[in-house]
């Protein structure tokens, strides 16, 4: 893994938890849990071996989570 996606990931997994997010750690991804009553979650993995990992996640966050109507919050 690139050190330039380590910090991506890390960069999302201190966002998720300014946003109030939940976040886990198991043995080969992160859980990350919103404190919204939806509880929507995603998971996260440590080491990913996509390159689009970061972009693809982001996509799915904010289109399966409230991760950006939480923004500002
Ligand atoms: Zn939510």
């Amino acid at each position: 893994m690139s050190p330039n996606l380590r910090k991506e990931l890390e960069a999302i997994r201190k966002e998720a938890e300014r946003k109030g997010w939940r976040v886990f750690r198991h043995k080969k991804y992160w859980k990350l849990y919103c404190p919204c009553p939806k509880q929507c979650k995603k998971n996260m993995a440590l080491t990913p071996s996509d390159p689009n990992y970061v972009t693809n996640l982001l996509g799915q966050l904010t289109r399966g989570t409230c991760w950006k109507e939480r923004e500002g919050q």
